[in-house]
């Protein structure tokens, strides 16, 4: 088997869930974890394989931020 080129552009699926994946990050304004957590929440119309911002919020504080993540898309072939 050959694989030859990688993913170019965005995954066509307006609600991209990834059950399994979790992200964390600290809320700027009280320092506290907060999770992006893909079983329930999604990416829409991700941009594959390159980096692009992951937005948190932070309920008790009302507080929006983000981060910049990437969407890696591959195809391994297996080896013998
Ligand atoms: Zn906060």
């Amino acid at each position: 088997m050959k694989i030859i080129g990688s993913f170019i552009g965005n995954v066509e699926c307006k609600r991209f869930y990834m059950p399994g994946i979790k992200v964390f990050s600290v809320c700027p304004k009280c320092n506290e974890e907060r999770e992006l957590d893909f079983n329930n929440q999604y990416l829409s119309y991700p941009v594959v394989n390159r980096f692009q911002p992951f937005y948190f919020y932070c309920k008790p504080c009302e507080e929006n931020w983000e981060e910049e993540a990437m969407l890696e898309i591959k195809i391994s072939g297996r080896q013998p």
